[in-house]
């Protein structure tokens, strides 16, 4: 039975259909796979908000040498001018 056809069968999917769902998983992966999976899921959500915020940081560039640092600095990692 195709999973499509199995929620056509079941409707709407609640709390019952997920548990019957997830004890499937279970069954699939096994119990002991499953913290696993969890784990590598929960390191690319991590790596993913990680990257998210690298790229958030603004980019210190300096006057002098045109040196661009995207940590926090006071002084140019290159030239030592002052950033701020
Ligand atoms: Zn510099």
């Amino acid at each position: 039975m195709a999973l499509t056809s199995f929620f056509l069968l079941f409707g709407t999917i609640g709390l019952p259909e997920l548990l019957i769902i997830l004890l499937i998983l279970l069954l699939i992966f096994g119990a002991s796979r499953l913290p696993q999976l969890g784990g590598a899921l929960g390191r690319t959500v991590k790596s993913f908000k990680e990257g998210m915020k690298e790229a958030e940081k603004p980019s210190l560039k300096c006057p002098q040498c045109g040196y661009e640092t995207k940590e926090e600095a006071d002084f140019c990692q290159k030239c030592g001018k002052k950033l701020k």
